[in-house]
């Protein structure tokens, strides 16, 4: 039975309970299947386990939301998953192109919700950023997700299900291509769904990503990060610093409140790194609160003997966000000054900003409207 509610609770952090999906579907969605569930589905109809890699193979791989496209299937078979399951699929609603190649698209969900994902074409590799909830519960201060609120998390199909859908879209699929979990939403305040999707999408009949290919950025929940630090697949970490002291962190993001910076630095030291690997720091610059030469120098010392990159975010900014962007010479600056006691840091280039598609940019108007929102293609609607 798959799970239809949206669970996972963490202290201190408000989260709506709310039921996805099809209702009145029982039926299996196999868009929400690891490849061993799938073969479960496929060996209680009778049919033998190795169609459910075909299955795998034609909705991840090539992105087919069909049973009839599955062409080497028998027609027995297909008419036998028409009736018994079905294949939930993100709708792309509207697709813009920024005049720096990056575009967004907009995904309308199974209940008329919608969410963003982005695609940028040289960071230097292709990049798809994809969301892991409708809004997000973290509330940061600068970031216009953190305004919405949640709504509720995707699911495991739905996460996975942006990445199939785009790289179908943008013919990537025979492609080496990276996924950051930086779109709308906290990937760790959804950990279950994150994880699961992260698995479908390294399924090797899939698209067959490895861990180098994708990061998860997250604001820092601590009791997430143990547990991620104890999975088999780890992506690569991106944490949000974003302040060198607990008073203006904790203004900053008020759900880390209950949480001191030392703790959240204590956590990175114990992540587990391969060989090479780094923990990426991301630090949104915001003019005369947390860009003072103070802050790079107390920033230098925080992260001492941690193997880390520094990733300087100068603020997008957006009307209602009451904070500004620094000169560029003051991030320069800030950026030397790191540079100078040895750490490793970059500037991130916005990407987007004509078509509100940068960090922090990404958020949809309203809920789901009764009656005007299309519902998400089942494999039997189209
Ligand atoms: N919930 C995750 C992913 C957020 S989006 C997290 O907190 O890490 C990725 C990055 O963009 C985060 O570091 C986030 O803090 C940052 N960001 C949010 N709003 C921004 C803005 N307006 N300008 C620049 N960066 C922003």
């Amino acid at each position: 039975m798959i799970p239809r509610e949206a669970r996972l609770h963490q202290p201190g952090i408000k989260t709506p309970r709310v039921t996805v999906g099809h209702m009145d579907d029982e039926r299996p969605d196999l868009a929400e299947l690891e490849p061993s569930e799938l073969e479960s589905v496929v060996t209680a109809l009778g049919a033998d386990r190795f169609h459910a890699r075909q299955i795998f193979r034609w909705l991840h791989r090539r992105g087919r939301e069909r049973f009839d496209g599955m062409t080497d299937l028998s027609r027995h078979l297909r008419a036998r998953l028409d009736e018994t399951c079905t294949i939930t699929t993100p709708v792309v609603t509207s697709r813009e192109r920024s005049s720096d190649g990056t575009q967004k698209f907009l995904f309308t969900l199974g209940d008329g919700r919608t969410i963003e994902s982005v695609f940028i074409p040289d960071t230097p590799a292709l990049t798809l950023c994809v969301s892991t909830q409708v809004g997000c519960a973290m509330q940061c201060g600068f970031c216009l997700t953190g305004q919405m609120g949640l709504a509720r998390h995707l699911t495991a199909g739905e996460i996975a299900g942006q990445v199939r859908v785009l790289a179908r879209e943008l013919e990537l699929q025979d492609t080496r291509f990276n996924i950051v979990l930086m779109g709308m939403g906290e990937p760790l305040h959804n950990y279950d769904a994150t994880m699961k999707a992260l698995r479908i999408l390294a399924a090797p009949d899939g698209l067959a990503l490895t861990p180098k290919r994708v990061t998860l950025s997250t604001v820092g929940l601590l009791p997430a990060m143990a547990r991620l630090s104890e999975e088999t697949w780890i992506p690569n970490l991106a944490v949000s610093l974003h302040a060198t002291t607990d008073r203006i962190r904790h203004e900053l993001i008020p759900t880390s409140r209950q949480q001191r910076l030392s703790d959240l630095i204590t956590a990175c030291r114990r992540f587990p790194l391969k060989h090479r690997d780094r923990i990426t720091f991301e630090y949104v610059l915001l003019d005369g609160i947390n860009d003072t030469a103070a802050d790079a120098r107390r920033l230098a010392r925080l992260l001492r003997g941690l193997r880390a990159k520094v990733n300087l975010l100068p603020l997008n900014e957006a009307p209602g966000i009451p904070f500004s962007r620094p000169s560029d010479e003051q991030v320069e600056r800030f950026a030397r000054s790191l540079a100078r006691s040895g750490v490793t840091v970059s500037v991130r280039k916005s990407r987007g900003r004509d078509i509100r598609a940068a960090c922090g940019q990404l958020i949809v108007d309203g809920g789901p409207r009764a009656g005007s929102a299309p519902r998400a293609r089942s494999a039997q609607e189209q």
